[in-house]
């Protein structure tokens, strides 16, 4: 392994994975969802498999049917308006839309400001493309880890290139408010920042929280590289279907990242996500409606067996603190879990630049059916 990626080893999804297989235990650790989405997308792609629709090659920017079928999202749910041919790239997962995009838009040695807790892959791409990371810790207050908008603007130096958001947030469950993003724009604006920012959670808000996109502030639809995915949106996260939506000459940049690493997306399947982004606004709030049943359902058990919740305003995680229970090393807890009540979680720790911010806390996915998540409580309830 390169200098690069020292450090990099394993994901912690997959080790946490791989314990649940191993142990037997309830895997609410990596997030997916363990019912799989709407049948009639799967038919749709059975459907484009049979009729030889995208068995080769697909054009490098996405199937015309699926670009189209992103920009009618991004007009019909945020007002958003994309030209389908210079302004969507189709990728394989948000996965590899950030690493195109950091790898297309930061020079070696160009700082990228990124919100800690980070979903894991900020920090390797940020390294592969030679960039240095600069964690803004969002900190606990009041049962929800809040950006201090003072730390993110100190935090942009002359050589800062490119922030890197992502709401609603994972690990935090944090949903950054209109005022928040307003004050985002408003920096990246003043000192003519880049903005990458990973939206994939933007069906999944709850209560009185709304998403509201940052390339819809003003001056940030120019310098603002949006990322979605099939994968969370239509629980499809072994589709590998995500895309971008940006300004052309941005566009045009993350591409040329994109073709050396995958060329082109798994074909059949963009045909298919197509036909899940015109589904009727009946799915997507069903969706999030069902979601936020499994949020009640797991932050009450949570709350409960003893641990600290911080209730999540979007996405289908829960943090949580240990230190209720007489805790305070999210690793050891979580290595040690599956053994003592049956159970995989992933410490946030790994997600932090500053790991002792983050060791007390611990979190679950409940992206997972009903008397799963119960069988679950019960495990945990016998921690205290
Ligand atoms: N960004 C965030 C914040 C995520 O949580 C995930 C998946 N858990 C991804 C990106 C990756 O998405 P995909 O599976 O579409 O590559
Ligand atoms: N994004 C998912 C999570 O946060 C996992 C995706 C992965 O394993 N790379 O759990």
């Amino acid at each position: 392994l390169n200098r690069r990626l020292a450090g990099f080893g394993t994901t912690i999804f997959a080790e946490m994975s791989a314990l649940a297989v191993k142990t037997g235990a309830i895997n609410l650790g990596q997030g997916f969802p363990d019912t799989d989405g709407p049948e009639e997308v799967r038919e749709a792609a059975v459907r484009a498999l049979r009729e030889g629709r995208g068995n080769q090659y697909p054009p490098g920017p996405g199937v015309p049917e699926l670009r189209a079928a992103v920009t009618a999202h991004q007009q019909r749910h945020h007002g958003l308006s994309y030209d389908p041919d210079t302004e969507v790239l189709v990728t394989a997962g948000a996965t590899e839309a950030i690493a195109a995009s950091l790898l297309a838009l930061v020079e070696p040695g160009d700082e990228v400001v990124a919100l800690e807790p980070y979903y894991d892959s900020y920090a390797a791409c940020i390294a592969m493309a030679g960039g240095t990371r600069v964690p803004v810790t969002l900190r606990p207050h009041e049962g929800v880890f809040r950006l201090d908008l003072d730390e993110l603007r100190a935090a942009v130096t002359d050589r800062t290139r490119l922030l890197l958001i992502n709401t609603p947030h994972n690990p935090t469950g944090t949903v950054l408010t209109r005022a928040e993003l307003a004050a985002v724009a408003e920096l990246a604006v003043e000192r003519d920042l880049l903005v990458v920012t990973d939206e994939v959670y933007e069906h999944l808000v709850y209560d009185d929280a709304t998403h509201v996109p940052l390339a819809s502030f003003p001056g940030m639809r120019e310098r603002t590289v949006t990322i979605s995915s099939a994968g969370k949106t239509f629980s499809f996260t072994g589709w590998k279907v995500g895309w971008i939506t940006a300004a052309p000459a941005l566009v045009t940049a993350v591409r040329s990242a994109k073709q050396y690493l995958t060329y082109v997306s798994a074909g059949p399947l963009q045909y298919a996500v197509a036909e899940a982004l015109a589904l009727p606004d009946s799915y997507f709030t069903g969706f999030r409606d069902d979601m936020r049943a499994r949020r009640d359902l797991l932050t009450a058990g949570l709350e409960e067996a003893g641990f600290g919740v911080f209730r999540p305003a979007g996405t289908y995680f829960v943090t949580t603190d240990i230190r209720p229970l007489g805790y305070d090393d999210g690793f050891a807890f979580c290595r040690a879990l599956p053994e003592r009540a049956g159970v995989v979680a992933v410490p946030n720790a790994v997600f932090y630049d500053h790991r002792e911010a983050g060791a007390p806390f611990v979190r679950f996915a409940f992206c997972k059916r009903h008397e799963v998540i119960q069988q679950a409580i019960e495990r945990l309830s016998t921690l205290r």
